[in-house]
C-alpha cells in the first residue's frame, strides 16, 4: 500500500533556510530604522510557524501584523476566489510591507494581497514565502506574484507540516511532508 506521508524538506533544511533568508531580507532592508520600520504581514494561519522563526532571526526594526485570506471554491471558480477575512484595513500607507506567506500556489491569494496593499499607498510590497509552486501558477499571473524571497522550490505535490495543513490537521509535523490523503 502506498504511504500516505513521505519527507520531502526535512527539519534541520528548513531551518538552516530561514536563517539565511533572514539575513538576505535583513540586509535588503538595512535603511529601515525604529521612525519607519518594516512592516511584516503574516498570513494565518499556515505562515504562523515561518514567521515566528524567520521575525526572530532580523536584524531591523520592525513591526508584525497578522492577516487572513479565505478561499471559495465552486464549480464556477474551480480555482478559488480570494477575499480578506482580516487585515483589509491595516494602514500601510508609505510603508515598507513584506508579506510572509506559507506557500504561494496559483498565485491568486498573493496577487490579492499584494495590489490591495500598494493600491492603499504602500512604498514597497514584497513576499516572503517558505514555499513556491510556480508550476501551478494560473497563466495571468506567471511572474506577477513570485516570492521576492523563497525558501524552497517544489513541484506541483500537495504538502503538510510546518504550519501548512489538511482541513486543519497536520499542520504541526515537524518536516514539509507530501501527503496522499487517497493512502490513509
Ligand atoms: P494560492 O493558490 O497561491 O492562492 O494559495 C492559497 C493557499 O492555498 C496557500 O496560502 C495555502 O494555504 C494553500 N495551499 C496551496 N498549496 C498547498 C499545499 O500543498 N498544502 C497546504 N496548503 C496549500
Amino acid at each position: 500500500m502506498a504511504q500516505a506521508f513521505s519527507t520531502l524538506i526535512p527539519n534541520d533544511k528548513i531551518r538552516s533556510r530561514i536563517t539565511e533568508l533572514a539575513a538576505e531580507i535583513s540586509a535588503d532592508y538595512s535603511s529601515s530604522t525604529e521612525e519607519h520600520p518594516v512592516l511584516l504581514l503574516c498570513t494565518l494561519r499556515g505562515a504562523a510557524f515561518f514567521a515566528a522563526d524567520l521575525v526572530r532571526a532580523l536584524t531591523i526594526p520592525c513591526e508584525l501584523d497578522f492577516i487572513k485570506v479565505h478561499s471559495y471554491f465552486d464549480d464556477v471558480n474551480p480555482a478559488g476566489i480570494p477575499v480578506f477575512e482580516l487585515g483589509r484595513e491595516i494602514s500601510v500607507a508609505g510603508r515598507d510591507v513584506l508579506i510572509i506567506e506559507d506557500i504561494v500556489d496559483t498565485g491568486q491569494t498573493m496577487d490579492l494581497v499584494k495590489r490591495h496593499y500598494t493600491e492603499h499607498g504602500a512604498n514597497s510590497v514584497k513576499i516572503a514565502s517558505l514555499l513556491n509552486k510556480p508550476s501551478r501558477r494560473l497563466p495571468g499571473l506567471k511572474n506577477m506574484v513570485d516570492p521576492d524571497y523563497s525558501g524552497f522550490e517544489i513541484p506541483d505535490l500537495f504538502v503538510v507540516g510546518w504550519g501548512l495543513d489538511f482541513n486543519e490537521k497536520y499542520r504541526l509535523l515537524p518536516d514539509v511532508m507530501v501527503y496522499d490523503p487517497k493512502a490513509e
